[in-house]
Formats: structure tokens, C-alpha cells, sequence
């Protein structure tokens, strides 16, 4: 079987923040798009704990969900569509008689919106904007670029 790459539209906020999850402590913040692309970041640090992992482990529980979601419906469509043919191709057949029953129903598309109220921090280590909870001014944020606090 050939491979099948999805896409999601993960969205963004006005100013095109998108939501990341750190893998450790489950905390939100933001980074813009074009940071969390950015090629010279290998690992993306949280700004709450100060954990590294790579920036595709920062993915949140809805996008992981909705990614299942579209694998799902995919394999159904393709059982759909190889029972559909196996149909047609028995038709004519006086010695196999097959009908295909109800086709399987698909998992409803998650629907993925952008709700973290979180605050803008400019980091000037690196030039960077991240949306954060308020608390990490009180308790330092660390830098998701470069790791420091
Ligand atoms: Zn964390
Ligand atoms: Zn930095």
C-alpha cells in the first residue's frame, strides 16, 4: 500500500500564534508559525518547566485526536470501496451472489478552534514572541528557542 499523508489545519489566533502543548507538564503557550518552522530549532523548550523535545511532541491532544480521526475515515473509505468493488464484480456471477451491506460510517471531522487566552512575552534572547499563562512572569519563563530563563 502506497503511503497516505494527511493535513490538518491547525489554526491560529489573530495575530497567527498556534497553540502547542508542552509533552511534560501538559501547559499551553503559543508560538507563531513561522517560529515553531523556524529551521534552527531542533528542540523547542517549555516556557513553564524548561523541558526540551523535539517541536512535533509540542502538538496538542485535539490535533493528535483529529489525526486519528482522518486515519480512521480513510480506512473505512478504503473497506467501503473494496466491498463496493467486490459487489460489482460478483455481479453476473450465478455462483457468488454477494451484496454489500450498509457502508461504515465516518468519525465526525473534530472541529479545531483557537480558545487560549494567553499572554503576549517578548523574549529578547532570541527575538521571540510567545504566548504564555500570566503566571510565567511571575515565575520567569523559560526561552522555547534557546532554553533559558
Ligand atoms: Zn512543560
Ligand atoms: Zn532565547
Amino acid at each position: 500500500m502506497s503511503e497516505v499523508t494527511f493535513k490538518i489545519d491547525v489554526p491560529t489566533d489573530d495575530d497567527g500564534f498556534l497553540t502547542l502543548q508542552c509533552p511534560f507538564c501538559s501547559e499551553r503557550f503559543k508560538l507563531t508559525v513561522q517560529d515553531f518552522e523556524r529551521e534552527d530549532i531542533i528542540d523547542l523548550f517549555c516556557p513553564y518547566c524548561g523541558l526540551k523535545d523535539e517541536p512535533s511532541s509540542f502538538i496538542t491532544d485535539e490535533i493528535i485526536e483529529q489525526a486519528h480521526i482522518l486515519a480512521l475515515n480513510y480506512a473505512k473509505s478504503q473497506i467501503n470501496k473494496s466491498i463496493k468493488g467486490l459487489e460489482q464484480s460478483s455481479r453476473g456471477n450465478k455462483n457468488i451472489s454477494f451484496k454489500a451491506g450498509k457502508p461504515l460510517e465516518m468519525e465526525g471531522d473534530k472541529v479545531l478552534f483557537e480558545k487560549e487566552q494567553l499572554e503576549l512575552i517578548t523574549l529578547k534572547c532570541c527575538e521571540l514572541e510567545t504566548k504564555a499563562k500570566s503566571i510565567v512572569k511571575e515565575i520567569g519563563v523559560y526561552c522555547p528557542c534557546c532554553g533559558v530563563k
